[in-house]
């Protein structure tokens, strides 16, 4: 079984995602860290957007790899451990730049629908997993929250995990500037897919969010 979550800037998609491979014993992948990951790189690199040659060296050699730790999902460039680096403000700032280019979207979606198929289930979240990455899911959600209530959310969690430096309204800024930006790409913009449950997820708990999409899940494995 396959299922597809999409959504905007720190909707909760990644939060939900976990829970639900968890609770259903499905591998769980998170292509927004693949396209942070490479952003990490091109910019350690100094390769910016527009130089086509260096980013195409970055990409052949792009080796990145998900283990499962005491603290949750670890992600890895070869052999150095990158899991907080890509949460960094500079890598948030430049990641749809990175995301928007044709060639870094052909080679990473390659590896996300490899991935797919390693497992009996899978959990994918994401910008375009129901319209591009797995088109066939047997699930879709596009979930959302207002912008207020997702930059509260981001706030929390960055003083939590003391991660980011930005005020509440840096943060509204910049969730708004990224999904402006990741809507109105020629690639794989974000869109809500044909077939998606739509969850507004601005007054319901984490925990509501998870029990609509269980049922969900309950339903279509009953309907097969
Ligand atoms: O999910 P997260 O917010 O970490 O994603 C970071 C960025 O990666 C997004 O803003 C988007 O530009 C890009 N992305 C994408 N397609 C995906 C996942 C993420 O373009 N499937």
């Amino acid at each position: 079984m396959m299922i597809a979550i999409d959504g905007p800037a720190s909707s909760g998609k990644s939060t939900i995602a976990k829970r639900l491979a968890t609770d259903l014993d499905f591998i769980y992948l998170d292509t927004g860290a693949m396209y942070r990951a490479f952003s990490l790189l091109a910019i350690e690199a100094n390769c910016p957007s527009t130089d086509s040659i260096c980013l195409a060296k970055l990409l052949a050699d792009f080796n990145i790899s998900f283990t499962r730790e005491a603290d949750g999902q670890h992600v890895w460039l070869g052999d150095r451990d990158v899991t907080k680096e890509i949460r960094q403000d500079q890598v948030s700032r430049l990641v749809s730049e990175y995301a928007a280019l044709r060639p870094v979207r052909q080679a990473l979606v390659a590896k996300q629908q490899a991935f797919a198929h390693q497992g009996a289930g899978v959990v994918m979240d994401g910008r375009d997993i129901g319209t591009v990455v797995l088109p066939t899911a047997d699930l879709k959600f596009y979930l959302t929250a207002s912008v207020a209530e997702r930059a509260r959310r981001r706030y929390l969690e960055n003083q939590d995990k003391g991660l980011s430096g930005m005020s509440l309204a840096e943060l509204e800024a910049e969730i708004t500037r990224r999904d402006q930006y990741d809507m109105g790409r020629a690639e794989s913009p974000l869109r809500v897919a044909e077939d998606a449950i739509v969850i507004d997820s601005s007054d319901l708990s984490l925990d509501q969010v998870e029990q609509l999409m269980l049922d969900q899940v309950e339903q279509r494995m009953i309907g097969h």
